[in-house]
């Protein structure tokens, strides 16, 4: 089998063994051929210049060894700073390089494969975190979020609020008109939340159709206001088949205090209140102040 001279181009290009072959071969015969160039060019053949034209070729040829292994090892040294930085940070930093032998396909396929398993992993994130069916946070997303947030509320002293509300006769409404409605409602309150939150709010459904908000620098009045405007905005909206005033849903409101609760203490006390709400007749707003902050002891 006979090659053509692209071929063997190719071949050659992408041999890392030919390179480092080469680089070798050519640093060790600089001295022997600048000695044989010195020698032929008339030059006087004593020990001393000999010497040191053998001893300066020597040090080119280091010289040029070092640049070459440099130049050929560079793909991996920034494929092995990517791979830390992905590692400490979960920075992707792409790397590409132009060669075709093994250290330009080692540097290139590692490249690819830390930004495919960061998609991968941020896929998997979502999917783990979000509820499929409202697009809003699962349940466990809402704890991992919502203690951030009630942390940074206790350090920087700002208030904190949840929410807890649950569909009125759900059950109703999957049984006289069917799952599929019920899911429809689902998505429309799970619309409804994302239409009427502030991009730093934080909501989730946390059950079949309880859903859940945690509002970060929200006081007590504020949060009442949040409820309520829901409450009304889901009371009057008609879904699919369904009239407005169909769907409604009861809400407990709480405001919390960062410095002495826990995201679950606030959840306790804003389902409390909730359960109130449902007693009470359901399609209303029921809330409560955390005991430990001053002035604000009250609930309805
Ligand atoms: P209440 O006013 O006291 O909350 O009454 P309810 O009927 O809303 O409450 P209940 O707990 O009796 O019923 C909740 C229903 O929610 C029962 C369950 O079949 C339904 N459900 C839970 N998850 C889903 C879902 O993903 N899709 C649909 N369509 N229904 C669901
Ligand atoms: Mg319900
Ligand atoms: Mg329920």
């Amino acid at each position: 089998m006979s090659l053509t001279v692209s071929e063997i181009t190719q071949k050659v290009s992408a041999s890392l063994t030919f390179k480092i072959f080469s680089i070798c071969f050519a640093s060790t015969h600089i001295p022997l051929l600048a000695l044989v160039v010195y020698l032929v060019t008339g030059f006087r053949s004593e020990a001393m210049p000999v010497l040191g034209t053998v001893l300066a070729a020597t040090l080119i040829g280091t010289g040029f060894c070092l640049a070459s292994v440099w130049m050929l090892i560079k793909p991996l040294h920034e494929i092995s700073v990517a791979v830390e930085a992905y590692r400490s940070t979960g920075a992707v930093k792409p790397i590409r390089s132009k060669r075709t032998d093994e250290v330009g396909v080692v540097t290139n396929g590692i490249s690819m494969l830390i930004t495919e398993l960061d998609a991968t992993l941020s896929q998997l994130r979502r999917q783990a975190t979000t509820d499929v069916l409202t697009g809003l946070g699962n349940r466990r997303w809402l704890k991992e979020i919502g203690s951030m947030e009630i942390t940074r509320a206790m350090r920087e002293r700002t208030p904190v609020s949840v929410v807890v509300f649950d569909l009125d006769h759900f059950k109703s409404i999957n049984d006289e008109f069917g799952h599929d409605v019920g899911d429809q409602v689902l998505m429309a309150t799970g619309a409804t939340i994302q239409h009427n939150l502030r991009p730093y709010d934080i909501a989730a459904r946390i059950g079949g159709e309880e859903f859940c908000l945690v509002l970060p620098k929200t006081g007590t009045a504020a949060a009442i206001a949040i409820a309520e405007r829901l409450r009304k905005e889901l009371a009057s909206r008609a879904i699919g088949v369904l009239p407005a005033g169909r769907v409604t849903a009861s809400f407990g409101v709480y405001r919390g205090d960062p410095a002495n609760e826990s995201l679950k203490v606030m959840l306790t006390a804003a389902d409390r209140k909730l359960y109130s709400a449902k007693n009470s007749g359901r399609n209303t707003v029921h809330w409560a102040v955390a005991k430990s902050i001053t002035g604000e002891s009250v609930a309805s």
